[in-house]
């Protein structure tokens, strides 16, 4: 997973064009910067009914790979917040607004399993744009780069952002038997698809075509041409 994330800043830093595959819209006005009414209340909904009890779980042996997977998480989720607060600074385009906060959530229940092991947290002294790790800190400052360029990057940089999450996560699972970081893994997954699936259609009605970077062509097929997912996933 480590090496997808500098698979993919090497890929934003070398071959930009990559990200232009797609763009033959030349009216960057036509973006669409509002998110429909339906994705914002299903984000609020979200943000009321998260899902992950971890009380009722038992508390597990801790594995080394399971530790790294927590504090790998915990900052890219705050990569993912940290990227989409910047860009909505820029563009005030509500997706980024709703889908970081969401972000929030997403690394507030990584902080819950670290507090939950007794795990010291990688950011506990967190600035907006820097981390720890440095291949995120690498990845945050390229994505950054690559969404100022215009509303429609941004948006590609979001459903990439998307992708990677998706893709590390997958992988991560593999690694993992311990049900609480299992049950949280798959709702943070199922948060990811809900957003890839809001950036790509923003993207889509702008005229762009997301081609998948991380995970397959099959997969993301199926998440775009899927609804919204409410409620929990249960482990
Ligand atoms: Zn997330
Ligand atoms: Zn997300």
């Amino acid at each position: 997973m480590k090496n997808l994330i500098k698979n993919l800043v090497v890929v934003i830093s070398l071959s930009p064009a990559v990200f232009l595959l797609g763009s033959c819209n030349k009216n960057e006005d036509t973006v669409v910067t509002e998110a429909s009414a339906t994705e914002k209340s299903t984000l609020e909904e979200e943000s009321l009914t998260f899902c992950c009890n971890l009380d009722s779980l038992p508390l597990e042996t801790l594995s080394q790979a399971e530790t790294d997977a927590l504090l790998l998480m915990r900052e890219e989720e705050l990569l993912a917040r940290d990227v989409y607060t910047r860009l909505y600074t820029v563009y005030s385009m509500p997706v980024f607004n709703n889908i970081s906060k969401s972000e929030q959530q997403h690394t507030d229940v990584i902080l819950r399993l670290l507090n939950r092991y007794n795990l010291a947290d990688p950011a506990a002294n967190h600035q907006p744009g820097i981390f720890v790790n440095q291949d995120l800190q690498a990845l945050y400052t390229s994505l950054v780069a690559q969404g100022e360029i215009s509303r429609i990057e941004a948006l590609k940089v979001g459903a990439t952002i998307e992708d990677l999450d998706i893709r590390d996560l997958m992988d991560l699972v593999e690694e993992v038997d311990n049900q609480d970081i299992l049950m949280v893994f798959a709702n943070l997954t199922k948060g990811s698809r809900n957003h890839l699936r809001s950036f790509s259609k923003l993207l889509l009605r702008s005229g762009v075509t997301y081609v998948p970077q991380f995970i397959s062509p099959e997969l993301y097929q199926w998440i775009i041409t899927t609804p919204h997912e409410r409620g929990c996933v249960n482990g």
